[in-house]
């Protein structure tokens, strides 16, 4: 922000006296050696919104000042290139040691290799680590700045015993920024709309962040939902140091909406099941110790009530290793002031402060209780191997199998979540099944048992009392309380087999490694005739991607076919050597070895079963130019991650297009569409004009893909451009007099007529009756609580190559469409009967009913185009990698069955 010198001047001596009336720890005595955020920043606390660069030039300076008792570490960098740091604090006496320390808590971790007197003399001795991490969504801003007050309290203070006691006592890592894109992102649509001085009105646009907002990061991600997925390089990284440290106490500081006060924990129900009642009573300790010092503050707060720990990929996760591990959420100024609803300004120092007491309250907590929180970090592991070794499911077994890459890419990702995965070295029998030698076999005997359960298991149910009062609540129309998905089995989600065995497989196995892509199986010879590259897995589209991008000829087969005897699944890709160039041999040993595509070299073309490599059922790809809708009124979530799996995922570049720009932009260019998910609809923004130019487009040759309630607007009646269309709710008449139910309580006539004053009369006999007439007259079917559900897929279809059936969709919004009929397209995936439909999860029954045999893919062709419709968002999260195949085909496969005229 840029305003003339006398201004500034004025408002920093106006800030300035504000801010020494603001005490953040009443009565504290700094030593002036130390750097203040002041002296390095200019600012101080609370007084501006600090950018990244400073945040971790201010923590460069304390290391710089006191080396001895800091050190700053770079664990990864954003995608746009900012470094994400943690920073230890503690002692002089236990920075000397501190890798001791780290390798103790390793110790502890690994109880399985370590004596119990070892471990018991680290538990008496050790000082324990506190992991106080800050910001995971870029515009809940307070958190970083309180980061930076923390640490120059920590190394400040004198004379405070309090304060020495948690140095001597433990070791403080504090992750001051896990979103730097995000937060810079905000900042900057602050500082652009500020005025003469902060703006409390919530309507001024320092309060209104324009799309994306800064929540996510770069790809539009919540990485608060991304831990166990690990899509982001942020996310990774945080995995990777945490397991260098393992924390007994994690806390994740955010902000919530303005007007409420302060949450710490304990959390919310519902609780996982895979979580200790250790854990659970362990976070009153850090509860009631932030209460203690709210008290003495005079701060209010609530604990127990919406904040749940259900789902695992929060920071959550954090548990599964054996912490105690907690949010706090503060009120959110998004900006410097605001003015509250009951007429309080809060001020961005009120809430810097809060943020600030409860880290300190935090790192207290862990001193006071260092040994407890030591030996219960000890027991959680030694029971969950204990566990393990007795439970009904005493190994997980991933099978060789026909997506290869997502059981490699699965065995990979759990290692890097510290799950020790073997790869037998021979074929074996369990469970009464075959198995061949490189299947994976998962020991449950091991300290991640608990996570692995959360993670493979098909379900981790909800305890049944919560259920019953959310049927309760949702049958007299209050929202239901569960905060996120109810379903996150991740072998369904990849739709990769992973099959629990009740005894421990007798077959000698090799430690698997971290490694998400293998090295593919590469032919011996050149092929005389053609290369077949499998359809059905990641690395196979990633093949296509860099094959079409370096100008290579590519076609591929709608049906499966037979070659020589081995079966080559619907959507091969046949590269001819006839219609390449010289050097195709070396190109595609390369684009195989960079994707991890299998290749196999043929040197006859005698297909015995199946379309010939010249039938009209294999098509020639195009390198088809993509764009995507980006901008408002586009789910931001929806585009990023739609845009990620194309560009991160697939390997291949996708044009975003401002979506007003899409009413009159010249659209002939590109061959493919994508409109992400909008609940706002794109009929504002597009106009009558957008609908003509999308129509026109698709009768020419484009292929126009909808996502989950992007088709809202595509089925919509007045535009048609799709014809399914949204339902309603099916409205069951309970009524029991056996009359004809009179439920909307109108009075009949023509609707020309002037309305009346008042309607007819009528009893209400009985609570049926009261219910009846009290429902809304075309209610929405209730919104999906986040459930995995199967599909069965029409194989014949050019969008079901290589598509595995059952196919399983994460389901999570009131959208539920009719299906398209013959005449108008085809239904290439469509949910189960209902008694088949629910993979994981809880779905109401009403959603049950409705939602079977409804379409999830459906293709509509259009003139010379198509439009496509996903009814549920296939890229989610980007961790539906069981989707990803049929995406793809509506992307690739769309642009080669397109007849655009050239
Ligand atoms: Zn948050």
């Amino acid at each position: 922000m840029r305003m003339c010198f006398s201004l500034v001047a004025v408002l920093l001596v106006a800030t300035a006296n504000a801010q020494q009336e603001f005490e953040y720890w009443p009565n504290a005595d700094y030593d002036p050696a130390i750097p203040t955020i002041e002296k390095i920043l200019g600012h101080a606390p609370g007084e501006r919104v600090t950018w990244h660069r400073d945040a971790v030039r201010y923590f460069d300076a304390l290391e710089s000042s006191q080396p001895d008792r800091v050190a700053v570490h770079r664990y990864a960098t954003s995608w746009e290139g900012r470094e994400l740091i943690y920073v230890v604090i503690t002692s002089a006496e236990n920075m000397a040691r501190i890798d001791d320390i780290k390798h103790n808590m390793q110790s502890l971790r690994n109880a399985g290799q370590t004596s119990s007197d070892e471990a018991n003399r680290i538990i008496q001795s050790a000082p324990a680590v506190t992991w106080l991490t800050y910001g995971v969504h870029g515009d809940e801003i307070s958190s970083t700045d309180a980061s930076m007050l923390t640490a120059y309290h920590l190394l400040a203070a004198r004379d405070d015993s309090r304060v020495e006691d948690i140095l001597r006592e433990s070791v403080i890592i504090i992750d001051p920024m896990q979103n730097p894109d995000g937060r810079d992102r905000f900042i900057h649509g602050f500082e652009i709309a500020e005025g003469l001085s902060p703006d409390p009105n919530r309507l001024s646009a320092e309060h209104d962040q324009p799309w994306p907002g800064g929540r996510t990061n770069h790809y539009l991600f919540d990485m608060n939902r991304d831990w166990f997925a690990m899509t982001q390089p942020e996310t990774r990284g945080r995995i990777r140091v945490m397991q260098e440290w393992y924390p007994v106490a994690v806390v994740d500081y955010h902000e919530m909406g303005g007007d409420r006060t302060y949450f710490f924990a304990p959390g919310a129900d519902p609780v996982n099941p895979h979580l200790t009642a250790t854990q659970m009573k362990n976070q009153e300790l850090f509860g009631k110790t932030n209460a203690a010092w709210f008290d003495i503050f005079g701060i209010d707060y609530f604990t127990r009530d919406v904040y749940d720990e259900f789902y695992p990929g929060y920071t959550s996760w954090t548990a599964y290793f054996g912490s105690v591990s907690m949010t706090y959420e503060q009120a959110s100024t998004r900006g410097l002031a605001l003015r509250q609803y009951d007429g309080n300004e809060l001020s961005y120092a009120e809430t810097v402060r809060k943020h600030f007491v409860t880290s300190l309250a935090t790192a207290e907590t862990v001193a006071n209780n260092r040994q407890k929180l030591l030996q219960d970090f000890y027991d959680y592991q030694v029971s969950a191997i204990a566990e393990g070794r007795a439970d009904d499911i005493r190994a997980y077994i991933i099978p060789q199998q026909s997506d290869q890459a997502g059981a490699d890419k699965l065995a990979g990702q759990l290692v890097r979540q510290g799950v020790s995965v073997g790869v037998a070295n021979a074929g074996f029998k369990a469970c009464s099944q075959d198995y061949a030698a490189g299947s994976y076999v998962i020991d449950m005997a091991q300290p991640t048992k608990r996570l692995l359960r959360t993670l493979l298991d098909a379900d981790v149910p909800m305890d049944s009392e919560f259920l019953a009062e959310q049927e309760r609540r949702r049958a007299i129309g209050l929202g239901t309380e569960i905060y996120d998905v109810t379903a996150w089995s991740v072998p369904l989600m990849m739709n990769v087999h992973a099959e629990p065995c009740d005894r421990l497989p007798s077959v000698g196995t090799t430690p698997a490694g971290p490694e998400l892509v293998h090295s593919p199986t590469l032919p011996d010879a050149d092929a005389k005739v053609a290369y077949l590259v499998p359809w059905g897995e990641a690395t196979a589209i990633r093949f296509l991607s860099h094959a079409l991008l370096e100008g290579l000829s590519v076609k591929s087969s709608d049906e499966a076919f037979t070659l020589h005897g081995r079966h080559y699944p619907g959507g091969t890709l046949i590269i001819d050597v006839a219609d390449n160039a010289n050097d195709v041999h070396r190109a595609v040993r390369d684009i195989a070895s960079a994707s991890g595509a299998n290749l196999v070299a043929v040197d006859d073309s005698w297909v015995t079963d199946g379309p010939n490599f010249g039938s009209n059922k294999v098509v020639r790809h195009n390198r088809p130019d993509v764009a995507i809708a980006w901008d408002s009124p586009t789910s931001a979530y929806s585009a990023g991650q739609a845009r990620f799996v194309i560009e991160r995922q697939f390997d291949y570049p996708v044009t975003a297009i401002r979506t007003a720009r899409i009413s009159n932009a010249d659209l002939s260019q590109y061959e493919v569409l994508i409109l992400p998910e909008s609940r706002r609809g794109y009929g504002d923004v597009l106009g009558a004009a957008g609908a003509e130019n999308l129509r026109d487009w698709v009768s020419k040759g484009g292929v126009l893909i909808g996502l989950g309630s992007a088709n809202r607007y595509l089925a919509d009646a007045n535009i048609d451009l799709l014809s399914i269309r949204r339902e309603n709710a099916v409205v069951e008449d309970d009524n029991d007099s056996g009359e004809p139910s009179n439920d909307s309580g109108h009075s009949s006539g023509d609707s020309d007529e002037e309305p009346e004053a008042t309607v007819e009369g009528r009893n209400l006999a009985s609570l049926s009756d009261y219910e009846n007439s009290i429902a809304p007259e075309s209610p929405l079917p209730d919104s999906l609580s986040g459930v995995l559900l199967r599909t069965e897929v029409t194989a014949e279809h050019w969008l079901a190559a290589g598509v595995a059936s059952p196919l399983n969709v994460l389901a999570r919004s009131t959208d539920i469409y009719t299906p398209i009929r013959l005449d108008s397209g085809v239904n290439v995936a469509r949910f189960s009967a209902p008694d088949e439909l629910l993979a994981s999860g809880y779905i109401w029954e009403e959603n049950r009913k409705q939602l079977a045999f409804k379409p999830f893919a459906v293709v509509h062709p259009s003139g010379r185009g198509f439009v496509i419709a996903f009814t549920y968002d296939p890229t989610i999260r980007a961790y539906l990698d069981g989707l990803n195949v049929i995406f793809a085909n509506s992307i690739f496969r769309g642009a080669a069955h397109a007849r655009p005229m050239h």
